[in-house]
Parts: structure tokens; C-alpha cells; sequence
């Protein structure tokens, strides 16, 4: 077979997979978790599940397009009632990260642009997902944590999320099962830095930055095994994934307004 002819043949595999027609595993799940390796054909199937886009739910991209005002009103309010310059400034790049995922994630998925533009807001859409958990640990490590450890854990997380970006952009096929563990592997580096949030912020906040992180990270998997994907028509695995991150943006927002006013 010819390499057109078995791209063409994945293509088609892949996206009566996405109408749920074919029987089997989601793609990328079998050979990459058993092997470790993305075997070709797996691969292929990969990229055109990531290219051919058959049937997109009904509420694809609503539930993120509902958080682009409500996290930009949140935003203003929580940069207008941090107490020091340091603050508003740390409020500020949390609240920008927060906008741009959202509004990036709901022009990417309620709009058709075509391969060229939806390979770009993809990756846009992805590498925001570094910059959220960035942007969401500088309040706290600003808020929290004393001069030394604030540094420390703001060079890991911001690091991490430009040496994350660099892979994803300049790696456009990676597989998801290499990616996703990337942003779990960041979303939970602060995770040493518990006992001092505890320490400073109290119990409330330790509890919702923790369960922040477990709604992120539900999601993540979620995302990953792409189940579970109660109706395909209209709300599937991917609005479950959105519904998640909602819930963790919620719980890291009141955390964060707690020791912000
Ligand atoms: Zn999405």
C-alpha cells in the first residue's frame, strides 16, 4: 500500500472511529500504552483524528465561550481588589492566562477554519494549557510563599511551561499519551509547596487548590482515554474535558480571591 493510500485509509478509520461506528480502543490508546512506542499506522490514525473532525457536538466550545466574560469580569474584579502592586501584578498575568484559554479554546472549537487555522488554534488551544497552570501558581507563590520559595517555584512553573509550549509547537504530531502526562508533570510540580499554602492560606484554600487540581486532572484523563463520552451528538468526552476545567477554574479562583482580598 502506498503511503497516500494508507494515510487515506487512516483518515477514513479515524473518523468513523469519531462517529462511533468502529468497534476498538481510541486511537492511540493501544499501541502507545502497551508499547511505549507509537507504532505507524497508530500514528497516522493519530494525526488524522487530529485532522478530520466528522461530527463536532452541539455544545462543542459553549461551555469555554460562557467563561470568556466571566472569567474577564472575574479578572478585573480580582486585579481591583489586590491589596499590593505585587498582587495586582500576579492577579493580572493569572486573569490573562485564565481569558486566553478560554477565549482561544472557544473560537477554536465553536468556529470551522480550515486545516491551516485549526492546526494553529490547536496549538494555540494546547499551549494555553501550560500557561493557565503557569499563571494559576503565580498568585498563589506570589500570595503564599516567602521571598526564596516564591522564586524558586515561579522559575519551575514558568520554565515548564515554555520549555512545554517549545515541545508541542515544535513537535506537532506528538502523541497524546506523550503530551497530556506533560501537563499533569506540571500541573502538579507545585505539589511540595502544599504544607506552605497550607501554612499561609489555611485549610479552605489548601482544600480548593487541591480539588482544583483533582478537576484539572480528571479532565486531563478524561481527555486522554477519551471516555467517558455520554453523547457524541451533543456532549462527549471533549465537553466533559471542558466541563472539568471549568470546575478546577472555579475552585483555584475563589482559593485565589481568598488570599487576594
Ligand atoms: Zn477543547
Amino acid at each position: 500500500m502506498s503511503r497516500d493510500a494508507a494515510e487515506a485509509e487512516c483518515i477514513y478509520v479515524a473518523s468513523r472511529r469519531r462517529e462511533g461506528r468502529e468497534d476498538g480502543p481510541p486511537a492511540g490508546s493501544r499501541d502507545d500504552q502497551t508499547t511505549g512506542n507509537a507504532h505507524p499506522v497508530a500514528a497516522l490514525v493519530e494525526r488524522a483524528t487530529d485532522l478530520v473532525e466528522p461530527i463536532k457536538p452541539q455544545l462543542r466550545g459553549w461551555l469555554h465561550a460562557g467563561m470568556v466574560p466571566a472569567s474577564l469580569i472575574a479578572g478585573i474584579v480580582l486585579i481591583c481588589l489586590a491589596r499590593t502592586p505585587q498582587a495586582v501584578v500576579a492577579c493580572a498575568v493569572y486573569s490573562v492566562t485564565a481569558w486566553m484559554l478560554f477565549a482561544t479554546s472557544a473560537i477554536y472549537h465553536r468556529g470551522t477554519w480550515g486545516p491551516l487555522g485549526e492546526a494553529l488554534l490547536r496549538r494555540l488551544d494546547h499551549a494555553n494549557i501550560f500557561l493557565i497552570i503557569a499563571g494559576t501558581c503565580t498568585p498563589l507563590a506570589v500570595l503564599l510563599l516567602p521571598p526564596g520559595q516564591r522564586s524558586v517555584l515561579l522559575w519551575i512553573v514558568w520554565a515548564g511551561a515554555l520549555a512545554g509550549i517549545a515541545f508541542r509547537v515544535l513537535w506537532v504530531g506528538a502523541p497524546r499519551w506523550l503530551y497530556t502526562p506533560c501537563y499533569l508533570a506540571l500541573g502538579w510540580a507545585p505539589v511540595r509547596y502544599l504544607p506552605d499554602f497550607l501554612h499561609a492560606g489555611g485549610a479552605a484554600v489548601l482544600t480548593l487548590i487541591v480539588v482544583g487540581g483533582l478537576l484539572y486532572s480528571a479532565g486531563a484523563v478524561v481527555y486522554a482515554l477519551k471516555r467517558p463520552d455520554p453523547s457524541p451528538q451533543w456532549f462527549g468526552f471533549h465537553e466533559v474535558f471542558h466541563a472539568l476545567t471549568v470546575a478546577a477554574f472555579t475552585a483555584h479562583y475563589i482559593a485565589i480571591s481568598l488570599v487576594t482580598y
